[in-house]
């Protein structure tokens, strides 16, 4: 008997019963896709172990169970899924591997009133002619952060790829060593200048800078002076760094437009302080021209790029040719329109996910720490224990800053802390914990308390 024969033909495994029920529910072309990989599974074992000899009709129908019993899973395998919600319990708010901000309720609203349907994207109703989409969440900007008038990208590096690519192309930037930073993802401020044609001029040193540094380097092509925020890191000890508005009075006395990336959209503090993150309403106060930041950060908006500025600059900036490949699209105008709305109505830090989980005090994660412990004490083989620690911001957002948070630990005999973090992980939804010490940390800062009684759920079937 010859190989190809050892195999049956995948129609004859699509009379299989498990097969047939299979099909009804997922449809014949997933069901044959999947039998196709099985049965190639089968040829590649049987080329590793060697071709077998006399092989009789039974090792055919041996194959062909084989292959049925293994196509549930393959289907499975298939058809999950790699984009999944997860319970995020490792304090970090702004996590960049778990898609940064949850968004509010009413952004969720607003994408599926606007993704479900035809909306004004780019029609002014008014008029009844062709509008701009720039329009749509430029009042709600402009109104909290001060600036003349705003405009939108994809996320924060394609912002700073057109200003500078709009603004400086061809001419120098004057940048600070200090502020050639990387952010993760492979945000580089180097080469993010050297995509956009400008020419970086680096001034000063990695850990001082003067606002001379900034005034002896600039000439007739010098274009424009960058202000980077040290989002993810800080320098300490001996070191020195123009205040914001004495370098939008060096830039303005030269004639040249102050372009700031503040990263991490940190809008105003509405009385939270949050160490020395710098605030979007500050630098505009402060006379910067331009400034960038992101819209799935601090804000807690979808993932987005903002430009706020001055009309002079900003106008050319959304011209640029470039605009049209970075430009967002409608769902994220929908979010982002009714993540601002939250803030102008003043409920930002009870509706916008982010600012509610970086207000929440200890006591307020300790109760709930103590509940989590409680409902899984019935389980013998898992240890807790409720400790003080803290959570982090993450995101390239405030470094430093630590807030003051209650932890569950857990640890089991004859598990290690790895095995229960693997554990987790494999959930369903998958659990994302922190590990130290030798035992699996919890954090419910950034758990939503409507999951609180799955993860307690999820942890108790842990063993
Ligand atoms: C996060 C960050 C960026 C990149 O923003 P994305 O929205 O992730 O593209 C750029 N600059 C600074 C200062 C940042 O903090």
């Amino acid at each position: 008997m010859q190989e190809r024969r050892l195999i049956p033909s995948i129609e004859s495994l699509r009379q299989r019963p498990i097969a047939r029920a299979l099909e009804m529910r997922f449809g014949r072309r997933l069901v044959v896709d999947a039998l196709r990989r099985e049965a190639d599974a089968v040829r590649l074992r049987r080329r590793t172990v060697g071709p077998g000899t006399a092989l009789t009709a039974t090792d055919s129908e041996r194959v062909a169970a084989e292959i049925e019993s293994r196509l549930e899973e393959r289907i499975a395998s298939l058809t999950t899924a790699s984009l999944r919600p997860v319970i995020n319990a490792t304090g970090v708010i702004l996590h960049t591997n778990l898609g940064r901000a949850p968004l509010a309720p009413a952004a969720l609203s607003a994408i599926a009133e606007i993704g479900g349907r035809y909306s004004t994207l780019e029609l002014d109703l008014a008029a009844a002619q062709r509008g701009s989409r720039h329009v749509h969440t430029e009042n709600l900007l402009t109104m909290l952060t001060g600036a003349e008038t705003a405009a939108v990208t994809n996320n924060n590096a394609a912002a700073v790829l057109l200003v500078l690519a709009a603004l400086a192309s061809g001419r120098d930037v004057l940048v600070s060593r200090g502020e050639l930073v990387e952010i993760g993802g492979a945000f580089r401020v180097p080469d993010v200048l050297a995509e956009s044609g400008a020419l970086l001029r680096e001034v000063g040193t990695t850990n001082r800078t003067r606002i001379e540094d900034y005034a002896s380097a600039t000439t007739e092509k010098t274009a424009l002076i960058l202000r980077v925020h040290q989002s993810n890191f800080r320098v300490v000890g001996f070191t020195e760094r123009p205040a914001l508005g004495a370098l939008v009075s060096l830039a303005h006395e030269r004639g040249l437009p102050l372009v700031e990336d503040q990263g991490s959209g940190w809008i105003t503090g509405d009385g939270v302080t949050l160490g020395d993150e710098p605030d979007v309403v500050s630098s505009v106060s402060a006379g910067a021209d331009v400034v960038t930041f992101s819209g799935d950060k601090l804000l807690g908006g979808p993932q987005a790029g903002i430009i706020v500025g001055r009309q002079a600059l900003v106008g050319p900036i959304t011209r640029h040719p470039l605009m049209r490949a970075l430009r967002a699209d409608k769902l994220a105008y929908a979010a982002l329109g009714a993540t601002l709305l939250e803030y102008a109505a003043g409920r930002a830090r009870e509706t916008v996910p982010v600012r509610r989980m970086l207000a929440l005090t200890r006591d307020a994660i300790e109760a709930r720490a103590v509940a989590l412990s409680g409902s899984i004490g019935r389980n013998l083989w898992l240890t807790t224990e409720i400790i003080a620690g803290v959570s982090a911001i993450g995101g390239g957002s405030a470094p430093g800053v630590e807030l003051p948070t209650a932890l569950v630990t857990l640890s089991a005999a004859d598990l290690s802390a790895s095995e229960i973090e693997r554990r987790l992980r494999g959930g369903d939804p998958p659990v994302l914990a922190r590990i130290a010490d030798e035992r699996v940390l919890l954090d419910l800062r950034t758990v939503d308390p409507a999951e609180d009684a799955a993860l307690a759920a999820l942890v108790d079937a842990l063993v």
